[in-house]
């Protein structure tokens, strides 16, 4: 947090030195990113991540998304425009935000100048499949907002949360891994905060679940330290078979 001198924040364990939320997802046929952070450059080059294939988005807000303007590089390494997952709400905001983008007189330029993507529209239980997978989106709620969650095979990424509709329940059923949004200790209007996302880890019973979108109201070890057995805090460049 800028101008902050907690302990985590002054902390010198590299897990608690945390940039905005995002996963990406390995494939065999390729690359699939979950949301765009504003450090997303810095996390591609930290995990010599060379390519991006397909991204898609849990919703619109700045920090899972303001770092979108440097995907306008992948198209040149796949050979076409970046196919994009998202709602039409996130897809208004990208087109809004990134207006540059979607310009008349950008559209015949060469790739690599501004972002190029293509919008593939994802709902909530409806199936997509991108590099080979089946994705399933799940309805979340975000405080007034609705975002999406994504399970793919047994894991789910559920973050940016502070409330699972009835009809998300079955789709969280099974699940080997979740990994789930807790901000710090105390109630937050729009995310769980830990004592709430362990009502969910109850109730889903996954084999083992990583937190995230981790406030520094929570340090890495001391918190690990009283969470539940298959319960862990996830930090930047924590690598995950699934
Ligand atoms: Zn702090
Ligand atoms: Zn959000
Ligand atoms: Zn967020």
């Amino acid at each position: 947090m800028i101008g902050c001198d907690c302990s985590v924040c002054g902390s010198t364990d590299p897990r608690d030195n945390r940039t905005r939320p995002s996963v990406l997802l390995q494939f065999p046929a390729g690359n699939l990113l979950i949301d765009t952070t504003p450090e997303m450059r810095i996390q591609l080059l930290r995990e010599k991540i060379r390519h991006i294939h397909a991204i898609a988005f849990t919703h619109h807000h700045a920090d899972h998304l303001f770092g979108l303007d440097d995907a306008r590089l992948f198209p040149k390494m796949i050979g076409g425009p970046v196919p994009v997952f998202c709602e039409q709400q996130t897809e208004d905001c990208i087109r809004r935000a990134f207006s540059y983008a979607f310009a008349e007189h950008v559209k015949n330029w060469p790739p690599g100048f501004v972002p190029q993507v293509d919008f593939v529209r994802v709902g909530p239980g409806i199936e997509f499949e991108t590099l080979g997978q089946k994705i399933m989106p799940i309805r979340l709620d975000h405080g007034r907002f609705s975002v999406l969650g994504f399970r793919i095979g047994n894991l789910a990424y559920c973050t940016d949360v502070n409330h699972i509709p009835d009809s998300s329940w079955p789709l969280l059923e099974g699940l080997d891994t979740l990994i789930l949004d807790a901000l710090r200790p105390e109630p937050h209007p729009t995310h769980f905060c830990v004592d709430e996302a362990l009502q969910v880890v109850e109730r889903v019973r996954p084999r083992q679940t990583y937190f995230t979108h981790i406030s520094h109201f929570l340090g890495h070890e001391e918190t690990q330290a009283i969470l539940p057995a298959g319960v862990h805090m996830a930090y930047d460049g924590l690598v995950l078979d699934f």
